[in-house]
């Protein structure tokens, strides 16, 4: 067997030990004869899992009891209409444009209600997160919402942004579990799992009680109003059931490392063999400023671009994959979710530090 170095912004790398367990599982889960994949969601031995799994994360991430926890479909995408459906009352919101995946929100919310543009970035090409200490919030907005860490582009809130009082709403797809984060500071957090949680096909919303409501927008599909999923524990129909039992035992993994505390530490150990590298290196470059750059999605540059595709392919070859950057801003990014070892990060410097040598 041989594994490669996977740098892939998602879906992503997954701990190894978790998929061993999983394979080990295959064939018999404890004993019952059968896959977690053939089982009935209604079943005895499947109501542990996923009930474990939200206990696991609820312990993980300190949830307070007046949240929800929701284990849904549709990617987080699905969620860029959701959520206004759910929570415009007044039909207006507030939104920060930090990149694509926040303005991908904005653009759907927008078929719903008002949308302002608190703040954006988008002057300097998403390269760094606005002063958000101040903005125009009003009180007739529903929530304000923001994209926590960019995976495109790098960038990550290091602060919340000040909100006047109005509920936040956070996507944090990319950042999801990578550090500890205070629940009680947000209305709702959701993410796509693919990065740093499981395999593609589940999103996990965490949201407060008084927003689950039957007063949503009257078209509201039955399957997006957060009311029939709450109501009925992520079970109103059969949900992606293997991939809730794979995030269920990337949760345990975490507890067994230590927390969400622990993780952070190893992030941003790991974060810093790379950014230190660039900072130094005559030949690569990161595109981000400092402040805030993001833990998980390190984007990077030498400034010629048939320079950049000749270390993507030599890279590649020499076992270190999907380190070329998203399709609208070229370059190269790293991404070093949770599951990516530090070593796997030492050996990429490495490899870059060579290059540098030979390219330079
Ligand atoms: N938000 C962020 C921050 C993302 O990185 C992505 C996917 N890369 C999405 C949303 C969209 O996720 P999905 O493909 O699950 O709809």
């Amino acid at each position: 067997m041989s594994r490669v170095y996977n740098f892939s912004a998602g879906p992503a790398v997954l701990p190894e030990e978790v998929l061993q367990e999983a394979a080990d599982e295959m064939l018999d889960y404890k004993g019952c004869g059968m896959s977690v994949m053939e089982m009935s969601h209604r079943s005895k031995v499947y109501d542990d899992i996923i009930k474990e799994a939200e206990a696991d994360l609820r312990e993980l991430m300190n949830i307070p009891d007046n949240y929800d926890v929701l284990f849904l479909q549709g990617g987080a995408s699905q969620q860029f209409a959701a959520i206004p459906m759910n929570l415009m009352k007044n039909k207006k919101a507030g939104y920060i444009i930090t990149g694509q995946w926040a303005k991908k929100a904005a653009a759907e919310a927008k078929k719903y209600g008002e949308v302002v543009e608190l703040a954006s970035s988008a002057d300097k090409t998403f390269t760094y997160i606005p002063d958000c200490s101040d903005l125009a919030i009003t009180d007739d907005m529903d929530y304000v919402y923001i994209c926590e860490n960019n995976t495109i582009y790098g960038t990550k809130y290091k602060q919340l942004p000040n909100t006047k009082g109005v509920d936040l709403v956070a996507d944090v797809s990319s950042c999801f579990l990578s550090e500890p984060v205070d629940v009680s500071k947000y209305a709702l957090i959701y993410g796509g799992v693919q990065k740093n949680v499981g395999p593609a096909g589940v999103v996990v919303v965490i949201i407060r009680k008084d927003l689950v409501r039957d007063d949503v927008m009257p078209f509201t599909p039955t399957m997006l109003k957060y009311k029939t999923q709450a109501d009925s524990a992520s079970l109103y129909n059969t949900p992606p059931c293997y991939n809730i039992y794979i995030c269920g035992k990337v949760f345990k993994w975490l507890k067994k490392l230590g927390g969400l505390e622990k993780m952070k530490e190893l992030n941003e150990e790991k974060a810093k063999v790379l950014y230190d590298f660039l900072d130094q290196s005559k030949l690569f470059k990161g595109t981000v400023e400092k402040k805030d750059r993001s833990l998980m999605n390190v984007p990077f540059v030498t400034g010629d671009k048939e320079l950049d595709a000749k270390f993507v392919e030599e890279a590649a070859k020499a076992g270190f994959v999907n380190l070329k950057g998203h399709r609208t801003v070229g370059g190269m990014r790293a991404s070093i979710y949770n599951a990516m070892p530090k070593e796997g990060v030492e050996k990429l410097v490495e490899f870059m530090r060579e290059f540098e040598k030979k390219n330079l």
